[in-house]
């Protein structure tokens, strides 16, 4: 049977606990245990998807094309294991199941109610969590903070699941601030006693305490705390600001939490965790050499959350190349002729990445257009690449039309359609790679696997036009023939992409096209 691991936050919101979960998932994965994690997210959307991304940032894709939070990025990036549509949960999609099984008749005609029958919908979520992961560890962080409304079903099916699967199968584990007052040089104990006191009136005692910190804690401190709370003082953890997100990885397993989870689950036999990876990856960071300027033109930009795994993942490729990253953030909605020297002008490279509607697409031609036009790498991403494709046919293959249709649904030369036999293509695909390409060179091979995210695509009408231009090159393609990918021949390095190869770069495992991106820039 899988073992249990649920992540609490108290006191304030961003207190990191999503990190912690993920570090504490990096660490087991390392002693030999197969880690699977999942969010419960007491928001009543069915999913992300349709949320505004300056409200709740990027929407995040699973392999299996489930739209979920961006916390599951930070999950993947951390334990490096493909999560699933069972790794989010919504209020919403709790609410929507138990009404739907209502009106078919399911619950004989009882009278449904949150407890048991919202609780019950929450705990069938972390058995299929684990059935369909066949994983040794579910870690389950619960979203928001003890004592909003909205996470007490969350909370109270949680409460039950040490009932119903045992005590030594699952564990507590609750996150809250350690405030510094600086005036006093001290820190303040009191706010987690009254966070944990709340825990606790919802029949919760936590197990572990991970105390997020601006300085260290002093042992007394941790003493008082554990004495309030009920539990060990080898069970009460710190959490103090770091410089790099991966740093809680080595923290944790420093303080060996690792050793007080596997000891309540009873666990025993399990190699100690080799960290050394992540080490050296901790200190690269922290000596990167040279900077590479990279612009981001997108509708977004003021929200930097709406594009956080693609900032990632232009890290990821700084950091192999020892590089830091600045970003320089383009509102795309600005950008006009006039203008885009001064704004891409001092610019390595340039990234127009995915996005929806209308808005702010003339700033993203025109940005496509100045990297084609003067030979500055560029990179672009999902709407970049149909942005490429219209930004080509009206400036080179001279048709002043073109457009998609997404952006004037009675365009005379549709470059771009909406998807006709499925509405989203999303989630991983297979794609093929045109032989003797950039794209194929760069992966070191034909085959590939990428997530999707787009209703829209090439409309392959236009095939031959483009084929017939010598200078740009259509290389890869999803089953049905559909575009995945363009390049340009003359140019220092210019492709775009359908996909979204930012979901799928880890820090230990860079993705190669923004390694190839960055390195363009450098040698
Ligand atoms: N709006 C475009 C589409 O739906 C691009 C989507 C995206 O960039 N994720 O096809």
């Amino acid at each position: 049977m899988a073992k249990f691991i649920f992540i609490t936050g108290g006191v304030v919101s961003s207190l990191g606990k999503g990190i912690n979960a993920a570090s504490i998932g990096q660490i087991l994965k390392s002693r030999g245990l197969k880690v699977f994690m999942q969010k419960f997210d007491p928001y009543i959307n069915v999913d992300p998807g349709t949320m505004s991304p300056y409200q709740h940032g990027e929407v995040y894709v699973t392999a299996d094309g489930a739209e979920t939070d961006l916390d599951l990025g930070h999950y993947e990036r951390f334990i490096d294991v493909e999560l699933s549509k069972d790794s989010s949960v919504s209020t919403g999609k709790i609410y929507q199941t138990v009404i739907d099984k209502e009106r078919k008749g399911l619950y004989d005609g009882a009278t449904i109610q949150v407890i048991p029958h919202i609780t019950d919908e929450i705990k069938s979520r972390l058995i299929n969590a684990a059935n369909s992961s066949g994983a040794d560890i579910v870690i389950t962080e619960i979203g928001g903070t003890v004592g909003d409304i909205e996470s007490l079903p969350y909370l109270e099916a949680i409460r039950q699941a040490r009932r119903d699967f045992g005590f030594n199968n699952t564990l507590y584990i609750h996150n809250t601030l350690v405030p510094y007052i600086k005036a006093a040089r001290e820190i303040k104990t009191k706010p987690t006693q009254h966070s944990v006191s709340e825990l606790k009136s919802l029949g919760i005692t936590p197990d572990l305490l991970i105390l997020r910190s601006e300085e260290k804690i002093e042992q007394s401190a941790k003493d008082k705390i554990a004495s309030f709370s009920d539990i060990a003082v080898l069970d009460v953890f710190e959490a103090v600001d770091v410089e790099v997100i991966y740093e809680p990885i080595l923290a944790l397993n420093e303080q060996k939490i690792d050793d007080r989870i596997l000891s309540h689950f009873e666990i025993t036999g399990l190699k100690e965790a080799d960290l050394s990876e992540w080490k050296k990856l901790i200190d690269d960071i922290k000596h990167l050499d040279g900077i590479v300027n990279i612009g981001i033109v997108g509708k977004y930009v003021s929200h930097h959350d709406a594009y956080l795994s693609l900032v990632e993942s232009l890290k990821h490729a700084g950091y192999f190349h020892k590089k830091k990253i600045n970003l320089k953030w383009i509102d795309a909605g600005l950008l006009t002729n006039d203008n885009v020297l001064a704004e891409l002008g001092n610019l390595d490279g340039i990234v127009v990445p995915g996005g929806f509607g209308k808005r702010a697409t003339d700033g993203k031609i025109i940005a496509i257009n100045y990297a084609r036009v003067n030979n500055i790498p560029m990179f672009g991403i999902c709407y970049g690449m149909q942005l490429t494709m219209v930004e080509y046919a009206k400036n080179v293959l001279g048709l002043k039309d073109a457009n998609s249709t997404e952006i004037d649904e009675n365009t005379k030369n549709p470059i771009i359609i909406k998807n006709k036999n499925f509405d989203t293509i999303i989630g991983n695909k297979e794609i093929t790679l045109e032989d003797n390409s950039l794209i194929a060179k760069i992966y070191g091979k034909n085959k590939i696997k990428e997530r999707f995210r787009n209703s829209y695509s090439f409309n392959n009408e236009y095939l031959e036009l483009f084929k017939k231009d010598s200078n740009i090159k259509l290389t890869a393609n999803i089953e049905n023939n559909t575009l995945a990918a363009v390049e340009l021949v003359n140019h220092k390095w210019f492709l775009s992409v359908q996909y979204h190869p930012e979901y799928i770069s880890r820090p230990l495992k860079p993705h190669p096209l923004f390694i190839s991106f960055i390195e363009s820039m450098i040698y």
